[in-house]
């Protein structure tokens, strides 16, 4: 474990390449990186070094069945990487990466078996931003990267939020601001003619023009999947739009939105997570707002879920295992 973790603030519009080459030389050294991608920031560690890997599950407390995504370039060479790149997998790279789309498909030999958690398939994307970007172009080999919290909490969306969970525990943090979206990639397995969906995510899974099958919740299928994830030290449950009920007696913050604002009862504040016609705004924000509430250290937290598609169903998805499953009024 690191005893000191290094802060080191990065301008994505105009990047030093001397920070870059340091902490590419980090990571080729078995050092662990958090850096910014375009979801949330990650806690990268090159994937072939499966000591780094295990460090990586130790700093974040993840326990070892929880694989993790590893990021590549648009340009990077997979041989041996993933073992096989069938017609599906290159269309779907050509059109979404570099995005926030994570495929799962058949293990290479270059990736050890502690960053899949045994499994004989990889979660690999190409993230789209341009530190993460040039980073993974320095190391010159794929960069294993869960997100930079402690297993279990919020995921991180600043580099405050990082060193809230991780400071002392990994060598360097790439700090370029806010993420821009804000929620974790989407999951999908590949078939030869479909995708299975393991976690819908940023990339909303009709924008992919490919049949989605939903996985189901079974932890062989989608392992680290848990109910309870992504979520604040407060108490807290999800209120379902279509099924109001009454508000708890003894007071918290309800997150709802711009359209559904209105009096509160006794003891009860009102916080808008933005506007459901802005779902994007909703998403970026959505982490940080979670953090910063439980903070604050109120009794509970009710979230509204947004009942939309599309990118409405990764953020329900995310404010419910927030809220361990926890459904007000059923
Ligand atoms: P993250 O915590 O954002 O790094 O995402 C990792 C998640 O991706 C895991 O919790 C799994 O749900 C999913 N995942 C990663 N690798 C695989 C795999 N080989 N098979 C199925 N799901 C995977
Ligand atoms: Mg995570």
């Amino acid at each position: 474990m690191s005893f000191v973790t290094i802060r080191v603030r990065v301008d994505p519009d105009n990047i030093d390449g001397g920070v870059i080459d340091g902490a590419a030389d980090l990571l080729r050294g078995g050092g662990l990186v958090a850096f910014p991608t375009e979801t949330v920031y990650g806690l990268g560690c090159l994937a072939e070094d499966s000591v780094a890997v295990d460090r990586v599950f130790a700093v974040k407390e993840r326990p070892q069945h929880d694989p993790l995504i590893i990021h590549v370039t648009r340009s990077m060479d997979l041989t041996g990487v993933v073992a096989e790149q069938s017609a599906l997998f290159r269309s779907l790279a050509a059109r979404h990466w570099p995005g926030p789309l994570t495929m799962v498909v058949p293990r290479g030999p270059r990736i050890p078996p502690t960053v899949t958690a045994g499994l004989a398939t990889v979660a690999i994307r190409a993230p789209a931003h341009p530190i993460a970007e040039a980073l993974i172009e320095a190391v010159g080999a794929p960069v294993a990267a869960p997100s930079a919290n402690l297993f279990g909490r919020v995921s991180p969306t600043t580099a405050d939020h990082v060193l809230e969970d991780l400071a002392g525990r990994c060598d360097l943090v790439l700090d370029a601001g806010d993420t821009t979206l804000g929620i974790e990639s989407t999951v999908v397995r590949l078939e030869s003619d479909h995708v299975v969906v393991l976690r819908h995510g940023a990339l909303p899974v009709d924008e992919l023009d490919v049949e989605c099958i939903e996985g189901s919740a079974r932890d062989s299928e989608s392992p680290g999947q848990a109910v309870r994830h992504y979520s604040p030290l407060t108490p807290m449950a999800v209120m379902d739009p279509r099924n109001r009920v009454p508000l708890p007696p003894d007071g918290g913050v309800y997150l709802g939105y711009d359209e559904t604002a209105r009096p509160m009862p006794e003891g009860w504040e009102f916080f808008p997570l933005g506007s459901r016609s802005s779902l994007p705004g909703v998403a970026a924000r959505l982490y940080r707002v979670l953090r910063s509430i439980d903070g604050r250290q109120p009794t509970m937290i009710v979230a509204e879920l947004t009942s939309r598609a599309g990118l409405g169903r990764a953020i329900d998805d995310r404010l419910t295992r927030a809220a361990s499953g926890h459904v007000l009024g059923a």
